[in-house]
């Protein structure tokens, strides 16, 4: 019965990643709950994500890509994609923009032959990734031998050239060295959702980094739009996850026969509407976060905004289905059981409030009121 609403088919005409990433959320959303166990690895639907050209199209022309979402023009499509893959599962989405995170950033700071080494790596299939969250000393470069650990680890296990935050001497830095089949301690991941990410514990001590997998320079990682102004993308994942919940939520009502009670009516209202908002702040900031004409303050604060408005729209449409719907969306297999589950897990992002506080100070500053980036 749950099995009824399928991944919005993608039209004929639409760009070849789109039409890609909608077989690929095809497949993964018929083995989502199945993946649905601590530890699981999404293993043929990432073999279908290389197969269909998908990790290899954040990557510029030179290294065998089509600088998918890297720049202004490509930016809407990496969303659409992004968020059709988020529709599948999220795990499978979030696995998917650490990659893009990756290749962005070497984009950025890096230099040809480093692109080439993660288009090396595409072609046999692997995904790439960014870590740097970690606990305590976290990870320390110390004469071009890494020691330490880091944490939350998306893909531990199946990812071999990650890029890794280490602090040297002069610095933070991002360096991508081969961290051949280290496996990672799983142990410290049972989570709510958001089970098949691979989202490990990880030491990287005793791992050699020469010069040249050292990524741009020390402070590059946090530097402006990048980091702040990054997390776009992981709007983009959630919003197909959002968009998906809507879909079963409707699907679920109709069933049951209740569409027609007022408050119903108007408590999917809401939910309607809230989408609506996180999907214009979601393709607002992905035009203007790939935009270079834009100043990187802008770009920040912008996303930063966006990040808060969308995870208020996001509780709010969890609760309103959750109301409406009741107790059989709290058990299995209701794929919205599991989607809830996955959604408010990968809410948890970085710095929350540290966003919303930098972004005030952008709005606070005595100039017109986003005069900055106008009508955008
Ligand atoms: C599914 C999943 C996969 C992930 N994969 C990766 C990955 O591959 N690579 C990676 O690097 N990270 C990854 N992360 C981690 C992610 O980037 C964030 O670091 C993490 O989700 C934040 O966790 P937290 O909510 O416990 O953060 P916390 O920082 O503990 O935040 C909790 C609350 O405390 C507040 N807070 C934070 N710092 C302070 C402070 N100093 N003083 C007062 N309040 C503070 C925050 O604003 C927030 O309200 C992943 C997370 C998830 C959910």
């Amino acid at each position: 019965m749950f099995n009824k609403v399928q991944p919005c088919p993608v039209p004929i005409g639409y760009p070849a990643p789109l039409r890609a990433a909608g077989d690929v959320a095809a497949l993964a959303f018929s083995l989502a709950e199945a993946r649905d166990v601590d530890g699981a690895t999404p293993d043929a639907e990432i073999a279908m994500l290389a197969d269909k050209g998908l990790l290899l199209a954040p990557l510029p022309p030179s290294s065998g890509g089509n600088s998918l979402g890297t720049v202004a023009q490509t930016a809407p499509i990496l969303r659409d994609v992004l968020r059709t893959i988020g529709g599948g599962p999220l795990s499978l989405g979030r696995l998917y923009e650490g990659h893009v995170n990756a290749a962005r950033l070497v984009l950025r700071y890096g230099t040809g032959q480093q692109l080439n080494l993660l288009a090396q790596e595409a072609a046999k299939g692997r995904l790439s990734a960014v870590w740097n969250a970690q606990t305590g000393a976290g990870l320390q470069l110390d004469n071009g031998v890494l020691q330490g650990t880091k944490i939350y680890t998306s893909g531990s296990g199946i990812v071999r050239r990650p890029v890794l935050t280490a602090m040297r001497h002069d610095g933070l830095v991002m360096v991508m060295p081969d961290v051949g089949a280290a496996c990672g301690d799983m142990d410290d991941w049972r989570p709510l959702g958001m089970r098949a990410s691979l989202t490990g514990k990880m030491d990287f001590s005793g791992i050699p980094v020469a010069d040249s997998e050292v990524i741009g320079a020390p402070g590059d990682y946090y530097r402006a739009p990048l980091f702040a102004g990054g997390a776009w993308r992981v709007l983009a994942v959630q919003q197909g996850a959002l968009e998906r919940l809507m879909m079963l939520y409707r699907r679920q009502l109709v069933d049951r026969g209740r569409c027609d009670d007022a408050v119903q009516r108007a408590r999917f209202g809401e939910a309607a509407a809230r989408l609506e908002t996180a999907r214009l702040w979601t393709a607002r900031t992905a035009l203007l976060a790939e935009d270079a004409n834009i100043q990187a303050a802008d770009i920040d604060a912008l996303v930063n905004f966006a990040r808060t408005e969308f995870e208020v729209a996001a509780l709010a449409i969890i609760e309103r289905i959750e109301r409406g719907l009741g107790l059989s969306v709290m058990l299995r297999p209701n794929p919205i059981e599991r989607i809830i589950r996955d959604l408010r897990t990968y809410l948890r992002q970085p710095f929350p409030d540290a966003a919303l506080a930098t972004a005030a100070g952008w709005a606070l500053q005595d100039r017109p009121i986003h005069g900055a980036i106008g009508e955008y």
